[in-house]
């Protein structure tokens, strides 16, 4: 799983999120079968909201509420994220 972020997002945006978790900046995370849903404390005071869309346990498609839009920083700090496990 860990390539396979790190293949959607990029090494930069991929290390970038990993600070992020370790940081604590994971509010919440959910798992909806095959849908990661989550928010991330970015530079502003509001969590952005993350989607992870997966198929067979491979990424399909990734969102964000941030100005990134997708792919971002952000969707490569949910993860690390014990819930995550099923990716
Ligand atoms: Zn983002």
């Amino acid at each position: 799983m860990k390539r396979a972020i790190e293949e959607h997002v990029g090494k930069t945006y991929y290390s970038r999120g990993l600070s992020y978790y370790r940081n604590g900046r994971v509010a919440s995370l959910e798992v909806k079968s095959d849908r990661i849903i989550g928010r991330v404390q970015g530079g502003r005071p509001e969590p952005y909201e993350v989607v992870i869309d997966l198929e067979k346990r491979e990424i399909v498609e990734s969102s964000c509420s941030c100005p990134m839009v997708r792919e971002c920083k952000h969707v490569a700090a949910l993860v690390p994220h014990p819930l995550s496990i099923i990716m």
